[in-house]
């Protein structure tokens, strides 16, 4: 089996041009922005700047311009969100709608659900969340329990979902429920596309290490919905998940989600740094450089059609693992004199307490192993 086999990188267009016009975007907000929010900038809201890029026309870049999308290339995407990652620019209220629910809804939607999402969200002002995990069903999504049953009058959904980012500033949730009464594991389950406004909903946030809240739980009590919340057709949930899980994994936000750290450690110790300090930069550039080539080759496969499924696993579990070290690095470098450089070691603090939970996020590192494991046929 050939893993990254070289498929050029090549987006179209001017690409210098499209990252001076992300720079120059974030440079007109960037004031707003603390250095603990551009070190968690997947998880910081910004209604403001969310619309200022989908006015930029950086939502939705490659959607139909139909749904209110500008038909771009998706490694022009790729640049944006690389440019917005390194930037610590907020991306947190339209990320996911932008990376995953748009994409499910052109997918398997229906002309209805694309017509009343995707033109809002392309705008920067609709939001999505992901609905997946539950008490008892995380890394094991087949075990999910919440259900929908259907009524003459709809949908009647009761269960709770748990860990889910931003839902208490999302408009709609892409939710996996049960459909089928008494099925088991991957059989019966579906996707429902669920208002979050819909009476009968409570969305509770929970209060993260750091003290933090960006993910809540959120209950169904009864909840009514139209049939036509269903999103593509009944029981084939579990396949649409893991479309969409696909492409959640490869991107860039599994290297450069705490690239501020790194920028600020280079502008703390200056251009001359002891040995300990340039030999320790040098060996996380060098990290950062492959994990970005690795991540890049999975963004030309997937642009080329291809699933990259294994390759996608490896660049998560290793992207996790340098954003993991990456404080601890830090820390043991900080003497004295960088103590005294506060934002640094502020920064550092709250990576160590924040970065435990970045490989708990979109897969633990023994599914992903598993995934790679199978993939390269020793499972
Ligand atoms: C910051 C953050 C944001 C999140 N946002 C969302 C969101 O928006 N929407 C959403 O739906 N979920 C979200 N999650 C949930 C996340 O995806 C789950 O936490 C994850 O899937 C793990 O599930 P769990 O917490 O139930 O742990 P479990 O699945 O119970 O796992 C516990 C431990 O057992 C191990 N384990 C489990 N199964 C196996 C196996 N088969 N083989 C070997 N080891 C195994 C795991 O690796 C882990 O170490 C978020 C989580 C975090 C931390």
């Amino acid at each position: 089996m050939q893993l990254f086999a070289a498929r050029a990188f090549d987006p179209p267009g001017d690409i210098p041009a499209l990252r001076k016009q992300v720079r120059a975007l974030v440079a007109a907000h960037e004031h707003r922005w603390t250095l603990e929010q551009r070190t968690n900038n997947w998880f910081t809201f910004d209604a403001e700047f969310s619309r200022a890029m989908g006015a930029a026309g950086l939502v939705g870049m490659t959607w139909p311009k139909q749904y209110g999308g500008h038909e771009r290339h998706s490694l022009e995407r790729y640049v944006v969100l690389e440019e917005m990652l390194a930037l610590g620019a907020p991306v947190g209220l339209h990320w996911i709608a932008d990376r995953q629910t748009g994409p499910l809804l052109l997918r398997y939607g229906t002309e209805t659900q694309r017509q009343k999402y995707l033109p809002g969200m392309a705008r920067g002002e609709i939001y999505a969340c992901i609905g997946l995990s539950e008490p008892n069903a995380g890394s094991d999504l087949a075990s999910v329990r919440t259900a929908a049953r259907r009524t003459p009058e709809g949908w009647r959904v009761n269960g709770q979902k748990v860990w889910t980012s931003g839902a208490h500033h999302c408009h709609a949730a892409l939710t996996l429920v049960r459909t089928e009464e008494g099925s088991q594991r991957h059989a019966g389950l579906s996707q429902l596309m669920i208002d979050l406004d819909t009476p009968g909903i409570t969305i509770r946030p929970i209060v993260d290490m750091t003290g933090t809240e960006h993910f809540n739980e959120i209950f169904f009590e009864d909840v009514l919905l139209p049939l036509d919340a269903l999103v593509g057709p009944e029981g084939d949930g579990w396949k649409q998940v893991t479309a969409e899980l696909a492409l959640e994994r490869s991107g860039p936000e599994r290297y450069l989600s705490c690239h501020a750290l790194l920028a600020a450690l280079i502008d703390a110790v200056g251009p001359e740094p002891d040995d300990a300090t340039a030999q320790a930069i040098g060996r996380l550039t060098s990290e950062l450089w492959t994990l970005r080539q690795m991540s890049m080759a999975c963004a030309a496969k997937l642009a080329a059609g291809e699933d990259p499924n294994v390759e996608a696993a490896l660049v998560k579990d290793l992207g996790n693992a340098f954003e993991q070290e990456l404080p601890r690095v830090v820390q043991s470098l900080i003497t004295d004199d960088l103590a005294d450089h506060g934002d640094l070691a502020r920064l550092t603090a709250w990576l160590l307490v924040a970065s435990p939970s970045f490989s708990l996020r979109g897969g633990t590192p023994e599914v992903l192993r598993g995934i790679i494991a199978r993939g390269l046929g020793v499972r």
